[in-house]
């Protein structure tokens, strides 16, 4: 992994675009209630802006495939993540929270995060893909992905050996 951390003040400055990748499996925080995930990749991107008014934004690019599990059919769902997101940088814990005074729709304010020389990349990316996941993911069809994928595993339990087949075949 190349950059864990960077400065938001520099990158916000400059308009500095930084990207990486991470196995899926190095965010333990997004996949410790998730079924076992297979060997996906995380890519992301970051680029600063900063406005006419000195306003400074980062603006976060997410691509992931975590398998959730389908809470109809309990089997694994792969999610398609690709999240586009603006942030506004602050420089205190107390703009975080303030009300510009405009009566904007909750789902249209912006998010706000903490100015930082060290912001920790991947738990910004991580953030960004928990937000994009669905309260309750299901399969558009179950039966399809979930037969497809429960076909391997379990066919050698299914099939009975062929000594109990025998027993059956002495006792008949
Ligand atoms: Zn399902």
């Amino acid at each position: 992994m190349d950059i864990q951390y960077v400065d938001t003040y520099e990158l916000t400055r400059a308009g500095q675009e930084i990207r990486g990748q991470a196995p899926i499996d190095q965010f333990e925080r997004l996949i410790e209630d998730l079924p076992e995930q297979a060997d996906t990749t995380v890519s992301w991107s970051i680029k600063g802006e900063m406005d006419a008014f000195g306003q400074r934004f980062l603006h976060v690019h997410v691509i992931a495939a975590p398998l959730l599990e389908c809470q109809r059919c309990m089997k694994p769902l792969e999610w398609a993540v690709d999240s586009q997101n603006r942030l506004q940088v602050v420089n205190s814990e107390a703009a975080l929270d303030v009300d510009d005074g405009t009566d904007v729709d909750p789902d249209d304010a912006i998010e706000r995060i903490l100015g930082s020389q060290r912001l920790d990349v991947l738990a910004l990316v991580e953030d960004e893909i928990i937000l994009s996941l669905p309260y309750v993911p299901k399969h558009d069809v179950c039966s399809l992905l979930s037969e497809s994928l429960a076909e391997e595993p379990d066919a050698d339990e299914v099939r009975p050996s062929p000594f109990a087949v025998l027993d059956q075949l002495k006792k008949n």
